[in-house]
């Protein structure tokens, strides 16, 4: 492919009708081959806000499928935010945070996030995976190793490739593991430690006090990905750190601002030197432009909104435990799970995805979590609850499921 469709030095020979047909059957046999495995994906377009009650297909549907944990994503405060940062600076930033993009909600939020998360600085990204891809392949580099948690995000594990590091993977959250990989390393090998805080498709938390205890022992480099912990973790929402105790132990980390906190983006955290750093090399934040001022500013009115209204993070926790418990209740079998995250262990793809279609056909929108974004033989479906249910349509969701469950043999 690569000489043929661009590469250097070889000229494309064949006419251009010629290749567009093949390069047809080859989408063709691939989505087909996608098909047959169950593993074929597309778009289901929502016709409302996202929200405990979704519109789709033309009917109301509870969306158990959403990562706005705290439903900020519609919350007055936030959406004001965006609207009269769009006012004040437009619509787009205009360029790259390096050339002129740079703009007030820009330097507002990252000392919001310096401030939130306890740290000496920031950097904003585009996006969480713009983020890992701009962060690893400058902490670790050719030659060096990579030890990673198996169930890492696609965006850690493509980061991991950028850096053209040496990468093993290490049993889920297992430290024995982890250390066995560690003690076999020549011991001046420049190691990092990847993992998440909390899990986005297990719903677990990372063995995060362990991980840091290995880490300073073996004298490697720690690096926690906590998008999904950042806002609803931590007894003040501040993320996994904050649970665990670890604050200052952790001398940078990264998240995102657009799953509790409702917006877009992401957050680096660390030292002034690591966030000058950051900005002179990462090349995903360099080569992209700024993030609008209106996500900019959103996610900033959310970190307030965490900070100044911690009964959403309880609801979100009795919510969680109400649909956990309805869940085991009925004999589902979950994944070790200790947050909103609720998969539903199933195994086999087809059937993943025949529970999902039952569910949504009794009004309950719930998305079948599938290979390669969990490892084969552990499709599931994934339900996520938010501060914003309510009780009513969680005991509605709970019916719906027993009646999938049964229609698809899982009960
Ligand atoms: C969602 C997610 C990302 C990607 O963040 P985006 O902002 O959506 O690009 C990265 N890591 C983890 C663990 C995630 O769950």
């Amino acid at each position: 492919m690569q000489s043929k469709h661009g590469g250097r030095g070889k000229p494309l020979r064949e006419p251009t009708r010629w290749r567009i047909t093949v390069l047809s059957d080859h989408f063709q046999a691939i989505l087909q081959q996608l098909t047959d495995q169950s593993l074929r994906r597309s778009l289901s377009p929502l016709e409302s806000a996202t929200g405990p009650i979704v519109t789709y297909a033309g009917r109301p549907v509870i969306l158990l499928s959403s990562n706005d944990y705290l439903g900020l994503a519609t919350h007055p405060d936030v959406v004001q935010a965006a609207v009269k940062a769009t006012e004040r600076y437009g619509a787009g930033s205009g360029a790259s945070r390096l050339v002129s993009g740079t703009l007030p909600p820009h330097a507002n939020l990252e000392a919001a996030l310096a401030r939130f998360k306890r740290a000496d600085a920031s950097l904003v990204f585009g996006a969480g995976y713009l983020a890992n891809i701009g962060v690893i392949p400058n902490l670790i580099g050719r030659g060096d190793l990579i030890l990673a948690d198996r169930l890492c995000h696609a965006s850690l594990i493509d980061g991991c490739r950028l850096s053209q590091a040496d990468f093993r993977l290490f049993r889920h959250g297992d430290c024995a593991h982890l250390e066995t990989l560690l003690r076999r390393r020549t011991s001046t090998r420049r190691t990092l430690i990847i993992t998440e805080g909390l899990f986005s498709m297990d719903g677990d938390l990372a063995p995060l006090a362990d991980l840091v205890e290995l880490a300073e022992r073996y004298d490697a480099m720690l690096y926690v990905d906590d998008a999904h912990g950042t806002g609803i973790m931590g007894a003040t929402g501040r993320g996994t750190i904050e649970q665990f105790g670890l604050e200052g132990r952790i001398p940078f980390h990264m998240g995102t601002l657009s799953k509790a906190l409702g917006s877009y983006g992401a957050y680096v955290v660390g030292s002034n030197d690591f966030v000058q750093y950051l900005l002179n090399v990462a090349r995903s934040f360099i080569f992209t432009t700024a993030i609008p001022p209106a996500i900019t500013a959103a996610a900033s009115a959310a970190i307030t909104v965490v900070e100044r209204e911690p009964e959403r993070r309880d609801r979100l926790w009795a919510n969680r435990q109400h649909l956990f418990n309805g869940l085991q209740n009925q004999g589902f079998r979950l994944t070790p799970t200790v947050s909103p995250i609720l998969p539903v262990l199933i195994g086999d793809a087809a059937k993943a995805s025949a529970f999902a279609d039952r569910l949504l056909a009794h009004g309950v929108y719930a998305t079948a979590i599938r290979p390669p974004t969990v490892p084969d033989g552990t499709s599931r479906v994934r339900f996520t609850v938010t501060a914003t249910h309510t009780t009513d349509q969680l005991d509605e969701a709970l019916q719906a499921v027993t009646l999938a469950g049964r229609e698809t043999g899982l009960l």
